[in-house]
């Protein structure tokens, strides 16, 4: 028979799996040839990119480190939310970019 206190201990320990899934994924790079990634035309250097104003914000002001979906993990590259939190360069830019939240 399980004991109440092995079955608590076993759904904690399933309850943290998708967090270490999600902290492994966010150590990747996107991969430049991930069809996601080409569909939206992200690019490692926003100023390759033609990008035209957003929801009231220059083209050229545009780039992944002041995107809704960025995490930031260091002073190069952060986590993408629309690329499953894998890792995208801060001065990267794709057409998925949202502002910030007023
Ligand atoms: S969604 Fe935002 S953070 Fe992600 S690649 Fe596009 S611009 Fe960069």
């Amino acid at each position: 028979m399980i004991k109440r206190r092995n079955l608590l201990k076993s759904a904690t320990a399933l309850a943290a799996l998708p967090l270490i899934a999600s902290t492994a994924r966010a150590s990747t790079p996107v991969s430049l040839t991930d069809p996601a990634v080409v569909a939206l035309k992200y690019v490692e250097d926003a100023t390759d990119a033609t990008r035209v104003d957003k929801m009231g914000f220059k083209g050229n002001a545009q780039i992944c480190s002041n995107c809704r979906f960025y995490a930031k993990t260091d002073a190069v590259w952060g986590g993408c939310a629309l690329f499953q939190n894998k890792l995208v360069k801060g001065e990267g830019w794709c057409n998925g970019w949202v502002p910030l939240a007023n």
